[in-house]
This record gives structure tokens, C-alpha cells and sequence, in this order.
């Protein structure tokens, strides 16, 4: 699909399937796409060109009206009537949405604002505010979440709720689309991810896979005496494209290897035998994912 501003291609060519039930990231630099993706999945903004479709439903078609009410969305900015207070916006929005009143109250208890029902969204923090829209994009019971930096403002331990809710609803068969800047945050969350970069799709696939494509060396660690860290050198001279680098405070070694080397790595040591006090295996996280394959 593409979407054209004039010259810019905010969406140029992606075409995606994201599976029932599966939590989903799409990551990507400011301005790669990720917001207008998801307002033409909403129906928002009409695709230049291309076919979007939501369980099965085609956006700006006939049937998707009926689907749209099964979609929540969370917008990068949450906008709030101020002279309202929690329980009244979600009124307002379940209303809008056609979504039973009698939720609402479940909702603010399940997003952590039971007790600031009643307070103005004028007072709330930002984070309030966040949870408040959280909430907002679950009325209606939706089978597709699109959340856009849904966890921007929220404290550590709202975080943590947060990705257990999108646990639960997954197992109830929500399907979640998630984007968000902090990587090392979805990084264990996330079933796949895509990446965008200028409004194309620069990669896709689950972390571990994107480890593969990014071929980004994995790092082993050798918890050893000083005295034994020569002999160590020396059973992995033989292996190709292995850095070795001493631990400043000469208490192990530190090994860069490619991926595909672990095991003849791992077997090099093995004559080492009690020499090695500990091995520790670290894989790139989806930090050093993200900017390997923007180097490729
Ligand atoms: P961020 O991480 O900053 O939220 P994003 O990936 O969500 O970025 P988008 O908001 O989708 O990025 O914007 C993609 C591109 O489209 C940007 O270059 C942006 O300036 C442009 N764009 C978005 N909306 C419009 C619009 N209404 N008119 C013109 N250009 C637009």
C-alpha cells in the first residue's frame, strides 16, 4: 500500500500481514510511516493506493463499518475534553463507539484509575492521561488494537501492567499492533516486528530472526583465572572471524563470534575443562538488531 503527501511517500509499498491473535511491533525512525499506517488501517486516511483489509473487511468498504467497531486504537496524543472527568470521557467515547456505559467503570478499574474516576481530566498527570486512553481504545471489546506509543508517560510498574493486560487480551485472540521508541521494551514482548524506514518495510520478523538477517556477531563471555586466560586465547586462535578482548579487570574474556560459530566456540573450550569458571551468552538485543540492519 502507499500513501503520498504531494512528493512524500509517507507509505511507500508496504505490504504486511499481521496474524490473528499475535502481539505485533512496528518500529522505525520518526517520521518512517508508523502513525499513517495506522490511520489508514483505521480508515482516517485514504490510501494513495493499495488494499488494506481488516478481518476481512476492506477499508472504505461496504463491510467495514461493521469491522471498525471492532477495532480500538490508542493515538500518539490523547486528546481529553478537560471540563470532564474520567468516568464521563469514557462515557463519552463509548457512546461515540457504540460500546456498552457499563463498562466503563471495569475499564478504569483494569487501567489503574478506579479511584480518579470522578477527578477531572483537567488534573490528571500524563501517565492518568495515557491509562485514560488506554482505556478508551479497549471499550467495545475490539479483536484489533492499534496502539501508538501507547506506553509513553507510564511509571515503570504501569508498564509492567500494561504489557500483562496486552497478555490476557492476546489470549483471549486480540490481535495488538504496538509501536513504540523504547525497543529494549518490546524486545520480549513482541511475537514479530516490522521495521520502517522512510515509509518502506526495511525488515520483518521476530527478534530472533532479525539477529539472523542483521548477522550481528553474538557475544560469549568466559568467566576465568587470570592466569588461564592466554590458554584460552590460544584454543580459539584457530577458529575464523572470533575477536577475543580480556575483561578490564582481568577476571574472564570477553568473545565476539558469529552466530553460526557458537557451538565450534563452545567445543574449542571444551579441553579447558574447570578452567572456565562460567560462560555467560549474550545475545544483540533488538537495539543492536535495529541499527545493524540500518548499517547493512
Ligand atoms: P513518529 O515516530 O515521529 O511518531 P511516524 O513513523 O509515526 O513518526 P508518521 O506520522 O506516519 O511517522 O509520518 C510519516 C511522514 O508523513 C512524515 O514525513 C510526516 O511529515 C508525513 N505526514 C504525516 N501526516 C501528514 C499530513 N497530514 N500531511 C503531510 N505530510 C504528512
Amino acid at each position: 500500500m502507499h500513501k503520498h503527501y504531494g512528493a512524500l511517500h509517507a507509505v511507500d509499498g508496504i505490504d504486511l500481514r499481521v496474524e490473528r491473535g499475535e502481539i505485533f511491533g512496528l518500529i522505525g525512525h520518526n517520521g518512517a510511516g508508523k502513525s499513517t499506517l495506522f490511520k489508514m488501517i483505521l480508515g482516517l486516511v485514504p490510501a494513495t493506493s493499495g488494499d488494506i483489509r481488516v478481518s476481512g473487511a476492506t477499508v472504505q468498504g461496504r463491510d467495514f463499518r461493521a469491522a471498525r467497531r471492532h477495532l480500538g486504537y490508542l493515538p500518539e496524543n490523547v486528546v481529553l475534553y478537560d471540563n470532564l472527568n474520567g468516568l464521563e470521557t469514557l462515557h463519552f467515547f463509548a457512546r461515540l463507539k457504540g460500546a456498552p456505559l457499563s463498562q466503563c467503570q471495569a475499564l478504569l478499574d483494569r487501567v489503574g484509575l478506579a479511584h480518579a474516576g470522578k477527578r477531572s481530566v483537567r488534573e490528571y498527570s500524563k501517565g492518568m492521561r495515557q491509562r485514560l486512553g488506554f482505556a478508551q481504545a479497549l471499550l467495545g471489546n475490539p479483536q484489533v488494537l492499534l496502539l501508538d506509543e501507547p506506553t509513553n508517560g507510564l511509571d515503570p510498574q504501569a508498564i509492567r501492567d500494561f504489557y500483562a493486560t496486552l497478555r490476557e487480551l492476546q489470549a483471549g485472540g486480540v490481535t495488538i499492533v504496538i509501536t513504540s521508541h523504547i525497543l529494549a521494551e518490546l524486545q520480549e514482548r513482541v511475537d514479530r516486528l516490522a521495521i520502517l524506514a522512510a515509509g518502506k518495510l526495511q525488515a520483518l520478523g521476530s527478534v530472533q530472526a532479525l539477529r539472523g538477517q542483521a548477522q550481528m556477531p553474538l557475544t560469549i563471555e568466559l568467566a576465568l583465572n587470570e592466569a588461564d586466560i592466554p590458554a584460552a586465547v590460544l584454543a580459539l586462535a584457530p577458529l575464523a572471524g572470533i575477536t577475543t578482548t580480556a575483561n578490564a579487570n582481568a577476571s574472564g574474556l570477553s568473545i565476539s563470534c558469529p552466530r553460526g560459530a557458537k557451538m565450534a566456540v563452545l567445543g574449542a573450550l571444551g579441553p579447558l575443562g574447570a578452567k572456565v569458571l562460567d560462560v555467560n551468552i549474550i545475545e544483540p538485543s533488538l537495539e543492536d538488531v535495529y541499527f545493524g540492519l540500518r548499517e547493512n
